[in-house]
């Protein structure tokens, strides 16, 4: 077994674990790998150990990842779903738009209107999810939850996109009791989006060190790197 492998199946059975305390089904709860700073070959063992949904923060970065991987054979089962989560410039939605599956981290109107204008005609619509700031946090991008509606209606309306739902990335806090707090603000602004007849399915949260408390929150996709790939070695502190 791989070390990805063992990793891999050493976190299926933690979440699952959380699920079981949270009185929540496991298939409520996906498990997106992040695989910034890891190269395809990373990619590949996590595939073949039946991942199929991959996380990269750093367009550049993934979307060479994508093309690389784009010849794996399709004996290898269902393709793999790529998801951009980290912050994107405008100057690099068109390559988010041609490449990506899904782009978690929108949080101004401006890049849902390029990324809509840019997604090509013949892929399925970008599937999309709201990056929302849920406390405030001056260095972290995100809507601020009084802009949030707003903002999700106007990119309701948009053609080439399809709204999924939120996500959230909270300051780290100690504690499990703290992380959930934080993560049931999410929750509860997605509630309230899905009140307001929104369809809402994806409330994306929860990372290595914190996934326990997110799936108490009420997370259906935790987005996690460390605990599947290993330590970052060199970390890549500014997006490209
Ligand atoms: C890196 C990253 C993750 C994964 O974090 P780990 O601590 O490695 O699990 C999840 N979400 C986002 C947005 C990230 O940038």
């Amino acid at each position: 077994m791989t070390t990805i492998e063992g990793n891999l199946q050493g976190l299926r059975e933690r979440i699952a674990r959380a699920c079981a305390q949270a009185g929540r089904e496991l298939s409520a709860v996906s498990l997106l790998a992040v695989s910034k700073t890891f190269g395809p070959d990373a990619v590949r063992q996590a595939q073949a150990a039946g991942q199929r949904s991959f996380g990269e923060n750093y367009v550049q970065e993934g979307v060479e990842k994508i093309l690389a991987l784009r010849e794996f054979p399709a004996s290898q089962g269902e393709p793999l779903v790529w998801h951009c989560i980290g912050p994107v410039q405008s100057n690099k939605t068109r390559l988010v738009a041609a490449h990506f599956d899904w782009m978690q981290s929108v949080d101004r109107l401006k890049i849902a209107q390029r990324l809509s204008e840019q997604r090509p005609e013949d892929m399925p619509p970008l599937q999309v999810c709201v990056q929302v700031n849920v406390d405030g946090g001056l260095t972290k991008s995100g809507v601020a939850p009084n802009a949030l509606l707003a903002l999700a209606e106007a990119i309701a309306s948009l053609p080439r996109l399809k709204l999924r739902g939120l996500m959230c990335i909270p300051e780290p806090v100690e504690g499990f009791e703290a992380q959930r707090d934080l993560f049931l603000q999410a929750r509860l602004l997605f509630d309230r989006l899905n009140d307001e007849g929104f369809g809402l399915d994806t409330l994306s949260m929860g990372m290595s060190d914190d996934l326990e408390a997110a799936v108490a929150a009420g997370s259906t996709m935790v987005r996690v790197g460390r605990a599947v790939f290993g330590s970052r070695a060199g970390k890549i502190t500014s997006p490209v």
